[in-house]
């Protein structure tokens, strides 16, 4: 798979993984600052996340026309989205199309999986190691690896005498799997097993849910773009970059600057109705005060509850469904299509598995305390090790060999989601520390790649070749991560990935920066004016 024509020798930088964020970042490092770049990319395709998440229903959360690069004129003008939010096969469309317009392939090594980087101090260079066996060798190294990459499959005795097929949704065959005349269990009910489970029924002899915590969820209203809003958006690519680069989410609407307690129970209700018929995030946006205020965070919950228990016919299964165990969007807010009224089939059923937990996959199913479900599929829609796991998962080590894995022993820690002490001239695209995946996701990376390639072109102007962050910078840093997250209902929601929560032995630490996107874009830039404060720059 290796291509075996790029070079090996020594680059100005390497980048790890082709989705969003590397395949930018090797267009600024490239063709902006005329840098060697290579990306090494596991799969044998550019799509980052979309390329693994092909399972049925999967579809970007993130209205289509802000779920996309803005740094380009032409790209925006010469690509068309067609539904109000993109499937995966679309979103692969138009990366490619990106890659291929950008002639980025001729510098990536496909089917290359990075399995060490160690930090040579005294040549100042990354040396970095791949599953075949090279090693390549860079003065920046940069992953571009995603937040929720590394699928996590839970560790449920007798999986492996399971007669049947199972599947992690975050790692679907591409030719699809047939449910026809099958018997599934979907393990999972987050934003995964929420768009998962109405296509899955759709087609299966018999889904059975297993549910350990149930959940809110929106309509996604998902529609094809009319071509009036097509020729909306073609013609205001500022306005809408105004608004995802003012906005805290980074989404193409603001949230409204209006308390749930500014409006009478009646207007409220209206409100709601109004957000719940428009369908989508834009629910999170009726109040400024809906992830603040527990008090205003319960008007729209008992809202969502109320619309569940309307939506399920059998009352048992609708209690079941809107016992929900956290505040709304304390967890990430799945948006769906049909999910609740999927429990109205009479082929679907769900388990509580709170009540009733998994103790074991037998030969032929599930079996839970109680009861055994034969199954002939099962479906892990259960998550990833989120955030630290893809960049955990390969032996990373800065000076003096100190390895990643044990400067984060008690959770993330770096500087701006973009550096850590001790591992000069790497940079974590996205990373934890950063707002990442409280935003929606493109703003976001194109916000660090270029604060990225401009400090690599300051260091650069300067003759220096060297960036590293403080220690002092990063205690400043992580306590504001910290109190960014305290001042909201975010770290309520125990069970959380945002916590590390989802996988055992994981520290519980709140990963992302709750700050907003706008704020956080603010201090990035003011550390860039002021000289790259709190961090260390030389030769
Ligand atoms: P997730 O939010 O972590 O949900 C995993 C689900 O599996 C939860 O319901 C969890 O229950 C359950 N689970 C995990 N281990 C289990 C076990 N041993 N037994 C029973 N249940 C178990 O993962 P996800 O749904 O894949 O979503 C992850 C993130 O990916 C999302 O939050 C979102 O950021 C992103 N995503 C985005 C889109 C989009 O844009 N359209 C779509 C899908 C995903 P507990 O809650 O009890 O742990």
């Amino acid at each position: 798979m290796t291509d075996t024509t790029l070079p090996t020798d020594d680059l100005d930088a390497l980048i790890i993984g082709a989705g969003f964020s590397g395949l930018y970042q090797l267009h600024c490092l490239r063709d902006r600052l005329g840098l060697s770049a290579q990306i090494l990319e596991v799969a044998d395709d550019v799509g980052g996340t979309w390329y693994w998440n092909r399972y049925p229903g999967a579809r970007c959360d993130s209205e289509s026309h802000s779920y996309c690069y803005t740094f380009s004129e032409e790209l925006h003008r010469e690509w068309q989205w067609s539904e109000r939010y993109p499937d995966h096969a679309e979103i692969r469309r138009y990366l490619d199309h990106v890659a291929n317009r950008l002639d980025l392939k001729r510098d990536i090594r496909f089917g290359t999986r990075v399995t060490a980087a160690h930090f040579d101090a005294a040549a100042n260079r990354w040396r970095v190691t791949t599953a075949d066996g090279m090693q390549l060798t860079a003065q920046f190294l940069i992953t571009a690896v995603g937040c929720l990459s590394t699928a996590n499959v839970p560790d449920i005795p007798g999986r492996e005498h399971f007669d049947g097929r199972w599947f992690h949704t975050g790692q679907w065959p591409h030719d699809g799997v047939d449910f026809a005349g099958r018997r599934v269990g979907q393990i999972g009910t987050g934003s995964t097993g929420i768009q998962a489970a109405p296509v899955i029924a759709e087609s299966a002899a018999h889904l059975t849910v297993f549910q350990r915590t149930a959940n809110y969820s929106v309509p996604a209203r998902n529609a094809p773009l009319t071509a009036e809003f097509q020729d909306w958006v073609r013609e205001n690519r500022a306005a809408i970059r105004e608004v995802t680069h003012s906005t805290p989410n980074a989404h193409p609407f603001r949230i409204e600057n209006r308390s749930v307690f500014d409006v009478t129970p009646e207007q409220r209700q209206a409100i709601y109705e109004a957000a719940w018929a428009k369908g989508g995030l834009q629910f999170r946006a009726t109040f400024r005060d809906l992830l603040l205020d527990k008090t205003a965070n319960d008007t729209a919950a008992e809202f969502l509850r109320g619309k569940i228990r309307e939506i399920v016919k059998d009352p048992d299964t609708a209690r079941l469904l809107a016992d929900i165990d956290h505040p709304y969007a304390a967890k990430r807010p799945p948006i769906d299509t049909n999910y609740f009224d999927t429990f109205n089939r009479d082929n679907v059923t769900l388990v509580d598995v709170r009540a009733d937990p998994i103790e074991a996959i037998t030969p032929t199913g599930i079996r839970t305390r109680s009861t055994e479900y034969p199954l002939d599929v099962i479906v892990f829609a259960t998550g990833f090790d989120a955030m630290t796991g893809p960049l955990l998962r390969m032996d990373i080590r800065g000076r003096d060999g100190v390895s990643l894995a044990d400067a984060w022993h008690a959770g993330p820690r770096n500087y701006l989601g973009l550096q850590v002490a001790g591992f000069p001239n790497l940079f974590t695209v996205t990373g934890p520390g950063s707002p990442s995946v409280l935003c929606n996701m493109p703003v976001a990376i194109e916000q660090h790649v270029e604060w990225i390639t401009d400090c690599i072109a300051h260091l650069r102007d300067r003759g220096l070749d060297r960036i590293e962050a403080s220690e002092s910078a990063t205690n400043e840093w992580m306590t504001k991560v910290e109190a960014a997250a305290a001042a909201t209902l975010l770290p309520q929601a125990r069970h959380s990935w945002y916590l590390g929560a989802n996988v055992p032995g994981k520290p519980r630490v709140f990963m992302p920066y709750a700050g907003g996107m706008a704020r956080y874009r603010r201090i990035c830039d003011e550390v860039a004016a002021n000289g790259y404060a709190g961090f260390t720059l030389g030769r």
